[in-house]
């Protein structure tokens, strides 16, 4: 099985302790990718500072509906040219918690999503109790590609949102036994979907109340599969090409040719640094 996290938080505080050995976890176990999503000032530095640092590690940078009244135009177009960001977000529209007034949450989505339209990336929606709202502000600022990340509407909306011709993101929600996704589930389009993480939150049963990770994304494939009547292997492999082509994945970068000369060397210093270090 090969699988693509699309939404992690790997730069926040709960990894400090263990942050770049987990990431080695990660990508020595069935893990190829990871989107680290930016939510404010900090994480989308964070996020991209993350992504220079690992191969296989991508940045999303933007300002959650939490942190509207923040907003800085500026940062998010100096960000979106870097190579290392693949998408504008998280972003969209909280009427659940509520944290900014409405009107602002409206402008700085909606200003964002024409960034993404101008910088021609793709969006990564946060929606709370916002269905409607959101998809008027996307298609208004006429963005064709976006994935509406822990989709949490019904058929009727999940509709909505593929006609459009958006993905829905599943996380470990999906496990919970109140799950309210199975029949969102059955009607998705294999070609639309994505599974998440979105760590540290949101661990899948039976880790809940636990600090989640990537390493718990399989069972977001296992309970997709179990509910659609396939294997693991086929969600996770259609949901890795899925994510791979909305992010527009770019390939690995070439490795310099070495002399022999140059190889020795290197060998040399990785012998002084493990000498050093054992
Ligand atoms: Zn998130």
């Amino acid at each position: 099985m090969r699988l693509f996290e699309t939404h992690a938080h790997l730069d926040l505080p709960e990894f400090d302790p263990d942050r770049d050995a987990l990431i080695a976890k990660c990508f020595n176990s069935e893990i190829e990718y990871i989107i680290n999503i930016g939510f404010n000032k900090e994480t989308s530095l964070a996020s991209l500072e993350l992504a220079r640092k690992h191969l296989h590690v991508f940045a999303t940078v933007g300002f959650h509906p939490h942190d509207a009244t923040d907003f800085d135009a500026e940062l998010i177009k100096r960000l979106a040219r870097e190579k290392n960001v693949l998408a504008i977000g998280e972003i969209g529209l909280d009427f659940f918690r509520n944290l900014s007034p409405y009107t602002v949450q409206r402008d700085v989505f909606a200003n964002q999503a024409h960034l993404a339209v101008d910088y021609d990336l793709p969006v990564v929606v946060h929606n709370r109790e916002a269905h409607q709202e959101c998809y008027k502000i996307l298609k208004q600022a006429e963005v064709k590609e976006a994935v509406f990340h822990c989709f949490s509407g019904d058929i009727i909306f999940a509709e909505q949102v593929l006609e459009a011709g958006w993905h829905i993101s599943f996380t470990g929600t999906v496990t919970y036994a109140n799950s309210k996704l199975d029949d969102v589930i059955r009607m998705m389009p294999l070609d639309r979907f994505m599974i998440e993480t979105d760590c540290p939150y949101l661990p899948p049963h039976p880790y809940r109340g636990e600090r989640n990770s990537p390493l718990h994304l399989h069972l977001v494939a296992e309970k997709i599969a179990q509910i659609r009547e396939m294997t693991p292997n086929q969600i996770a492999e259609h949901a890795y090409e899925n994510a791979h082509r909305f992010f527009r994945v770019p390939p690995d970068p070439v490795k310099p040719q070495h002399h022999k000369a140059s190889h020795k060397r290197n060998e040399n210093k990785e012998k002084q640094q493990s000498g050093k270090s054992g």
